[in-house]
């Protein structure tokens, strides 16, 4: 196929100082958990963006001396020349493919309280550090920024040793000495370095010139520069953009965006794609060199809008390239109904706070393009002649059915509900999930393409029927339900309820049933399903009351930058709030809510307990075929799984992977 005549503009090369990105796909520097441990699956998961066309890769932030050390979190390190291996690695992995590699190179100033190298951290001013760590930064003297500019040159030699063609200058996210000095909040300096924004602008001037000064002839120097904080010092109407027109032209490539990182990687549920528009804007207008900015950029046609517009010449993204590697590649190719686009969940995210290879929603090769061999558009081809039936078309159903067509097995889908979707069909219902659906909306149009596969609707099947039809493997997707006697992670065994009637699944709520009156929630899932529940039955006129036994709403939802967002909303909405509380019993008319660290208890007047504590797998189909195996081989059926929820119920991300 050939790629739409409107979508060339995407396909032009943009001059970024001495080196040449081939088009405007360019892949922003963001973490993935992978970093100085796991350097084969960093660049591995690198390359496969080189190769599906990305005209520049960039790495994560790297730290480029102890005194910023992230530790646990996995990123990239320069500290020395003993770090130049990997880094070669991840040059020469995108090089291959015709790409660019760009580095970012960090101090962390007041966010790195230095867990394993143990040196006190630095800081413009002498505060504690950012994080929980009972630690504080030193203020930096003079001796200490000549020495961290030290750092800086000698990092920047070192990325040109080790093949880079783009180095970072990095002042955003609320996350570097750099920014650290810029801000009022944390330079109280009155030195040179301190005081008015010339001073406080100092030394990202000097980083900033003497890393052209090291790299300038070979490699482009990207200032990488937050021009607006939401509930910050900075704004893209006062010091964000006077930052701008002091440095106008100084680096080669400008890299934009929207401090903290909850707002710059922006969830779906809290806002859309170029959701930065309004902040970045400006920058073009007061720069001649190219812009970079991210707005979870996957439709095509925003991309050229914002070339056009003037908005940005190249189109940053992070997310999107996770979930989909080959997005140049398939507008490139006139493919664009083929895009998994990215949904915004930021599962991914939680591959950087859990310190692990990052997983990804919509693109289950992720971390695994090393490890496992995996690519997200290549697969093995079929190894028999088998057919396949897969039962159930939640996430985990429509994966495996269109993995399986990609291998060319033949395959079919036998889905009970007249929609598929599972899960995610009615999850994407609740407030700010829809973009979600596009898990399902993908792999339905993708099964469409195939002539090998087959998806039946409204089509629920027993075992007789199964074993009735002669298909050599079964797949059983048949997903999970939630449990109703209490049983989670803070209660073991079912709690008392008196009163059944009472209790009412969150499966209930996700098929449209509404509630009336005063409704308990109960959190003891600890991620997001709970409190779009709770906003859902709000929003139904209901009078919300939101229990969980964390001492604060859903804390799995750090890992994917909601969990502040989410509990503001819950308070916003005038939601009953209480934390540190097990749900204990329920009777007629009430709840009681014990303390998790006293013997104390309230009860609570309610009409209805929503409990979203844990799921039971959906696997009596399943167990009813295992239970008849002697009379597979009659009926030529060679073997029965049972996967994702069904096996063992989990994120959506899992059951797709
Ligand atoms: P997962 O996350 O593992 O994909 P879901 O709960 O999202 O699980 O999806 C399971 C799907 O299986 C649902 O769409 C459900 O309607 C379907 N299903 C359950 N039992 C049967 C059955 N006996 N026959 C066909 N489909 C079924
Ligand atoms: Fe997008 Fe979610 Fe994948 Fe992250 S995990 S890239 S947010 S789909």
């Amino acid at each position: 196929m050939v790629r739409d005549s409107r979508y060339d503009i995407l396909f032009e090369p943009v001059e970024i100082g001495p080196v040449t990105a081939k088009n405007r796909f360019y892949q922003v520097p963001h973490c993935n958990g992978m970093g100085f441990r796991w350097p084969r699956t960093m660049a591995a998961m690198r390359a496969m963006k080189a190769e599906g066309g990305w005209a520049v890769v960039c790495t994560e932030e790297c730290e480029i001396h102890p005194t910023s050390d992230l530790s646990y979190f996995t990123l990239m390190r320069l500290w020395d020349d003993s770090d130049l291996p990997t880094h070669e690695l991840m040059v020469e992995s995108v090089h291959a493919h015709g790409a660019l590699a760009g580095i970012q190179l960090v101090h962390n100033g007041l966010s790195s309280p230095n867990r394993f190298s143990r040196l006190p951290p630095l800081a413009p001013s002498a505060q504690p550090v950012k994080d929980f760590d009972p630690v504080q930064a030193r203020a930096m003297d003079k001796d200490d920024i000549r020495a961290f500019r030290r750092w800086h040159r000698e990092a920047a030699k070192r990325a040109m040793r080790a093949g880079y063609d783009i180095v970072y200058v990095y002042a955003a996210h609320d996350m570097t000495l750099l920014m650290h000095f810029l801000l009022r909040r944390y330079n109280h300096r009155d030195d040179a370095y301190g005081g008015c924004i010339e001073n406080r602008v100092r030394l990202i001037r000097e980083v900033l010139e003497e890393t052209k000064e090291v790299v300038g002839d070979r490699c482009a120097v990207a200032f990488r520069f937050a021009v607006h904080e939401v509930g910050g010092d900075l704004a893209c109407d006062g010091e964000g953009r006077e930052v701008v027109e002091m440095l106008a032209d100084l680096p080669d490539l400008w890299d934009v965006n929207v401090s903290g990182w909850e707002d710059d990687s922006l969830p779906s549920r809290f806002g859309t794609e170029g959701s930065q528009e309004a902040f970045v804007r400006f920058v073009k207008q007061v720069t001649d060199k190219p812009v970079v900015g991210v707005g979870r950029f996957t439709s095509p046609d925003t991309m050229v809008s914002q070339i056009r517009r003037g908005v940005l010449d190249l189109i940053g993204a992070a997310r999107p390239s996770i979930a989909d590697p080959f997005l140049p590649k398939k507008i490139e190719q006139g493919r664009i109904e083929e895009i998994r686009e990215c949904i915004g969940c930021n599962m991914c995210t939680t591959g950087d706070y859990l310190a692990v290879p990052m997983r990804c929603t919509q693109n289950p090769t992720v971390g695994e393009e090393w490890r496992r061999g995996w690519h997200p558009e290549k697969i093995a081809p079929a190894g028999s002649e088998d057919s396949v039936l897969i039962v159930g078309g939640g996430p985990a159903g429509l994966e495996c059915a269109l993995a399986l067509a990609n291998r060319g097995y033949t395959v079919t889908l036998a889905e009970a509900e007249a929609e598929p979707g599972g899960r995610v069909l009615r999850e994407s219902r609740l407030p700010g999930l829809s973009e979600w659906k596009r898990v399902i909306d993908h792999r339905l149009y993708m099964l469409s393409q195939k002539p090998n596969a087959t998806v039946y609707r409204s089509s629920r099947l027993d075992a007789d029927d199964i074993l009735g039809f002669g298909f050599s493997r079964v797949v059983i997707a048949t997903g999970a339900v939630w449990r109703l006697d209490g049983v989670g992670r803070e209660n073991r065994l079912p709690i008392p309820i008196a009163d059944e009637g009472v209790v009412v699944s969150p499966d209930a709520i996700l098929r449209g049933r509404t509630l009336a009156g005063r409704v308990l929630v109960y959190d003891d899932e600890r991620y997001y399903l709970a409190s779009a529940i709770a906003e859902t039955l709000c929003a139904g006129g209901c009078e919300v009351v939101f229990a969980t036994p964390t001492p604060e709403v859903a804390p799995f939802a750090h890992g994917t930058l909601e969990q502040f967002k989410i509990q503001k909303r819950l308070l916003t909405l005038g939601i009953d709030v209480r934390c540190a509380k097990t749900l204990a019993a329920v009777d007629e008319g009430r709840a009681t809510l014990a303390c998790v660290y006293t013997d104390a208890s309230e009860t609570v007047a309610v009409d209805a307990v929503v409990p979203v504590t844990a799921r039971l797998p959906d696997d009596a189909l399943y167990r009813a075929l295992i239970a008849r195996s002697d009379e597979w081989a009659a009926r030529d059926i060679r073997s029965v799984d049972a996967i994702g929820d069904c096996f063992a119920p989990g994120t959506i991300a899992a059951a797709v992977h």
